[in-house]
C-alpha cells in the first residue's frame, strides 16, 4: 500500500463562507476530511499535515516555501509522495520554488486544489484531490512515475515550473503554454513520460536560501523614466526580471537603457522574459533588443513569470559567483526552460 502525506496550507478547496464578513475564508482540515470519505476507500496510506492556521495562498511568503521544503525533507524516506492542498492563486509560485529548492527528487509532489470550496455541490475538489492522491502513488513496475514537483487541475497533470494560472473562473485554471502536460486524466490517467524528467541516481538535497531582492519590472508603452528608476532603486536589489515585450523586446529610449545599465554594471542579474503566455525570449532577433544583450541583460529563454521569480530567488541564495550565477539562470535546472541559440546575423 501506497503511503501519502497530505500537507494541506489552505486555499479555496477548505474554505467556507462566513456570514459576518460575507467573504470566504480558509478553515481546517476536518470540512475536507467529512466531505471525502472516498479518500478511505482509495487503498491508499495517508497522513495528514495541517497547517494551522490554514492561509489563502495569497499570503503565501518564501519562508512557507521553506517550510514546506523542510516538511517534505524530514518526511522523505517514510513516504511514496505528497499532495499539497494549495490555494489557486499562487500555486504556480509555490510548485516553481519548490522545484528549484527540491533538487534530486525521485518522488511525486503534487500540488492541487480547486476553485469551489469542497463543501458545495458543483465542486472540483473532490476529483482534484483523488485524482492527485492516485497520481503521488502510481509507481510503474515498482519505478516512481512523476518524479516531480506538479500541479494536478482540471483532469491535467502539468510541471509545477511550467504551469500559469490563468483563469479565476473556469475549473480548467492552469495551462502550461511552453511544456505539454505530463499526464491527461479520462477514464484512465495518461502518462505521458516521454515528456517527464528521469528519476535522479542521485540523494534529495533541499535547498532552503531564497535571496527576495528580487523586483518586476513590466514594460508598457508610456512607462515613465521616473517609475522605472523608483523600482529599479530598491534597496539591496540584486535581481530583475523584465517582462518585455513579444521576444524579449523593450523601448530604446537612451534614459530607459541608461538605467538598467547602471543596475547590471553594479552586478544586479535582469532577466528578460515575455509578456506573452507562450513563446520565448530571443535576444537580438530585432534591434528592439540588441542593446539589453549589450548590457548584459540575460535571456530568460521561455520561462513563465513564476518561474522566474522563485528562480531569481534560489539562484542568488546559492551564493554563486557572478558568472555562475548568471549560467545558472539560462540553464535549465528542473526543465523550466528551453534554450534558444539562434544566430540573427
Ligand atoms: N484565494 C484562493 C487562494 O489562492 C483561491 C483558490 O484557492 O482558488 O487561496
Amino acid at each position: 500500500m501506497s503511503k501519502i502525506l497530505i500537507i494541506y496550507t489552505g486555499g479555496t478547496v477548505g474554505m467556507i463562507y462566513d456570514e459576518k464578513t460575507k467573504a470566504l475564508r480558509p478553515i481546517g482540515f476536518n470540512e475536507i476530511r467529512n466531505n471525502l470519505p472516498e479518500l478511505y476507500r482509495m487503498g491508499i496510506d495517508f497522513y495528514v499535515y495541517a497547517f494551522n492556521p490554514p492561509i489563502d495562498s495569497s499570503d503565501m511568503q518564501p519562508e512557507i516555501w521553506v517550510e514546506l521544503a523542510s516538511i517534505i525533507e524530514d518526511r522523505y524516506d517514510r513516504y511514496d509522495g505528497f499532495v499539497i492542498l494549495h490555494g489557486s492563486d499562487t500555486m504556480s509560485f509555490t510548485a516553481s520554488a519548490l522545484s528549484f529548492m527540491l533538487e534530486n527528487l525521485s518522488k511525486p509532489v503534487i500540488l492541487t486544489g480547486s476553485q469551489l470550496p469542497i463543501g458545495k455541490i458543483r465542486t472540483d475538489a473532490k476529483e482534484n484531490i483523488i485524482t492527485a492522491m492516485e497520481i503521488a502513488s502510481t509507481r510503474h513496475n515498482g519505478q516512481v512515475v512523476v518524479p516531480e514537483v506538479c500541479i494536478y487541475f482540471d483532469f491535467a497533470l502539468f510541471r509545477g515550473n511550467r504551469s500559469k494560472k490563468y483563469n479565476a473562473e473556469k475549473f480548467e485554471a492552469f495551462y502550461s503554454m511552453n511544456y505539454p502536460p505530463l499526464a491527461e486524466a479520462g477514464i484512465d490517467i495518461k502518462y505521458k513520460t516521454q515528456f517527464v524528467l528521469p528519476v535522479p541516481d542521485k540523494p534529495l538535497k533541499v535547498h532552503k536560501q531564497l535571496d527576495d531582492n528580487v523586483t518586476v519590472l513590466k514594460m508598457y508603452p508610456g512607462i515613465t523614466r521616473k517609475a522605472v528608476e523608483a523600482i529599479l532603486s530598491v534597496p539591496g536589489l540584486r535581481g530583475v526580471v523584465l517582462e518585455a515585450f513579444g521576444s524579449g523586446n523593450t523601448n530604446t529610449q537612451p534614459w530607459f537603457i541608461e538605467s538598467l545599465k547602471k543596475v547590471t554594471d553594479k552586478g544586479v542579474l535582469v532577466v528578460d522574459i515575455t509578456q506573452c503566455d507562450g513563446g520565448s525570449v530571443e535576444l537580438g532577433k530585432y534591434e528592439t533588443s540588441q542593446p539589453l544583450q549589450q548590457i548584459g541583460v540575460i535571456s530568460g529563454h521561455d520561462m513563465t513569470f513564476e518561474a522566474a521569480v522563485t528562480k531569481l530567488m534560489f539562484v542568488l541564495g546559492q551564493g554563486l559567483d557572478p558568472e555562475a550565477t548568471r549560467s545558472m539562470i539560462e540553464t535549465s535546472l528542473r526543465g523550466e526552460l528551453t534554450p534558444i541559440n539562434h544566430d540573427w546575423e
